[in-house]
């Protein structure tokens, strides 16, 4: 079968690295959104409690109820939930409107648009959010907000601070105490001098695949996912016969091709015959990707498809956060 290994010593020596910057465990909030960027959600829960981290951030509410009873807090992104879920999941308040859906009790944070301009309420809606918060008899536990740019060379992201500096002296002025304030992500935190925030979310540096321009002189990182193929069968095919859907993909001098378990019904990218996907050790697929099935010269039991997304991700003209997500929650994840 297709398989997804985690390497705990990556994620061990990813999270100390990060810890560099936070001073310690308990400021890092890990994202495990979208089944822990492809890592399995379960899995990486609770390796992460394991080296010590008390705080997750997901996307769903269904996602916060797979993991809450292991974490101090789950800060829930992007969703309503049904009735009120405790104190520890708290939900993001992207929109004033979304207020009025959130149930009593309810612990809330409210995010900030700095700049972005994609969720978040406006600064000017700043004081009227946090008296309708009180109004609806909600929790406030935490502000936040998100960089737009933090993984690329220019000012934006110092602009942005400063609204949230100035978000953050307005709050002080009405006495809003006892939160937590939070703004950055993996690239925002490596780029932060002293970090003093109470915690920052933290995705891809925790995956190993943090990308930054040189200039930022970021740690190197360690990839904490493999992927692996086996092999279904092999053949010996002549220079004439062809391969696969369409038949485009041959052997130039002929000889052994084998046929792998991961498709693009696996989350694998169907890519193109013409520029073909490049394995870790040379080989190129052959032919079209199938839904399940790939093809490659040799007859070897297991491949490696990649073993660093971010190298993935430049062959495919994307970011490695795509080619991890995509990978189906059905393929089997082993922590090795
Ligand atoms: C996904 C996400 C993060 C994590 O970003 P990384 O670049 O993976 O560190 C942090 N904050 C918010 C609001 C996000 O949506």
């Amino acid at each position: 079968m297709s398989l997804i290994e985690i390497s705990r010593k990556n994620f061990v020596y990813n999270i100390n690295q990060i810890v560099q910057k936070t001073q310690s465990h308990e400021k890092i909030a890990l994202v495990l959104k979208d089944n822990a960027y492809g890592h399995g959600l379960t899995l990486m829960a609770s390796l992460a409690v394991e080296v010590g981290i008390r705080h997750a951030v997901v996307r769903t509410v269904t996602e916060a109820m797979a993991i809450y009873e292991q974490f101090e807090t789950v800060l829930v992104l992007s969703d309503t939930p049904k009735t009120y879920l405790g104190e520890k999941i708290h939900i993001a308040i992207n929109d004033v409107r979304h207020l009025d859906a959130i149930p009593t009790g309810t612990s809330v944070e409210l995010k900030v648009d700095t700049g972005m301009h994609r969720n978040g309420i406006m600064p000017a809606e700043f004081l009227p959010a946090i008296e309708a918060i009180e109004a609806k008899g909600l929790k406030l536990v935490g502000v936040m907000t998100h960089y737009r740019s933090a993984d690329e060379m220019g000012s934006e992201f110092f602009w942005q601070r400063k609204v949230f500096e100035h978000i953050r002296n307005l709050a002080e002025r009405e006495k809003i105490v006892d939160i937590r304030w939070h703004s950055c992500n993996s690239a925002a935190l490596f780029r932060t001098q002293n970090f003093d925030e109470d915690i920052a979310r933290v995705g891809i540096a925790a995956y190993g695949c943090l990308e930054m321009p040189k200039p930022f002189n970021t740690p190197h990182l360690k990839p904490v996912m493999s992927l692996w193929a086996e092999r279904i069968s092999t053949r010996t095919v002549s220079s004439s016969q062809r391969i696969g859907y369409g038949g485009e993909g041959s052997l130039s001098k002929g000889g052994m091709v084998s046929t792998y378990d991961i498709g693009y019904g696996d989350g694998w990218l169907r890519g193109s015959v013409q520029n073909p996907y490049r394995l870790p050790n040379g080989q190129k697929i052959l032919g079209r990707v199938s839904m399940d099935a790939i093809s490659l010269e040799g007859s070897d039991e297991r491949v490696c498809l990649f073993d660093d997304a971010r190298q993935t991700a430049k062959q495919f003209g994307t970011i490695p956060y795509d080619i991890l997500v995509k990978l189906s929650p059905s393929i089997q994840r082993v922590v090795v």
